[in-house]
């Protein structure tokens, strides 16, 4: 089965919302035709709403970087599912590994959280991925698998059938130091085997995304990798140009 590639900005803390909007106007130009690969922009909350009014009536989707399970309450400085729908997100990063390392991020906290996007319909782009200390134990193998089950075990395969998945060595992300289409092929089909066992038919049709210092000039070996269906990006979103040529690569 052929899946979408998609491919992902992940602008962390960066740009304001004047900053943001300004950035789109410059981005949307340089992405061409959409249809053979869908964008996501996933800017920080204050921005969204900027975004969301220059991405209407485009087919580039909307994310927020994280969200709280609950929907509403008294909760400071959290921000929930059913918030990030009404500005119009369709996609919500769940799992990143700066919220895991920085915020006390843990697997149940992302079983709750893709519970609460789901039933705000919001599409879930949940990120899993070893450090490099694991990665040199040999542990690379039950990290992951400890993560999906903890994050996704009790997911049905309904809902599954639209996960998205961005397995992100920790090692990569920010460094400069990507990972070999090599290892993130051993990785990708790993977790599309989990997937297998464990939402059956559904797991063919589950996007699963490579992050950590994907550029224009390693993105199409990356792509070309059968179970790698598109990117996450950070720092390589941050520009306009590099962005596009990442976006042209997961077409071609
Ligand atoms: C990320 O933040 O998800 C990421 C992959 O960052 P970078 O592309 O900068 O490594």
């Amino acid at each position: 089965m052929s899946r979408r590639p998609l491919v992902a900005a992940n602008w962390k803390m960066y740009k304001t919302p004047s900053e943001a909007a300004e950035f789109v106007r410059e981005l949307l130009p340089l992405l061409g035709e959409s249809g053979r690969a869908d964008v996501v922009l996933a800017p920080p909350f204050p921005a969204l709403e900027a975004v969301a009014r220059i991405l209407s009536g485009t087919q580039i989707g909307l994310s927020g970087q994280d969200l709280y399970w609950e929907d509403e309450g008294a909760f400071t400085g959290q921000v929930s599912g059913r918030m990030l729908a009404a500005v119009g997100c369709g996609y919500v990063i769940i799992g990143h590994s700066e919220r895991r390392q920085f915020f006390g991020e843990t697997d149940e906290t992302v079983a709750r959280k893709v519970d609460a996007a789901y039933r705000n319909g919001l599409t879930p782009i949940v990120c899993a991925g070893e450090t490099l200390e694991q990665r040199e134990a040999g542990e690379t193998e039950c990290t992951l698998l400890r993560q999906l089950n903890g994050g996704l075990g009790s997911l049905s395969a309904d809902r599954a059938r639209t996960l998205v998945l961005a397995y992100e060595p920790v090692w990569a992300i920010g460094t400069g130091r990507t990972a070999t289409p090599e290892i993130a092929g051993e990785a990708h089909a790993l977790i599309r085997n989990w997937l297998s066992r464990r939402f059956e038919g559904a797991a063919e049709e589950i996007r699963i995304l490579y992050g950590g210092s994907v550029k224009p000039d390693n993105a199409r070996a990356l792509f070309s990798i059968p179970d790698i269906d598109g990117g996450l990006i950070g720092g390589a979103s941050l520009k306009a140009d590099s962005f596009a040529a990442i976006v042209a690569a997961a077409k071609a």
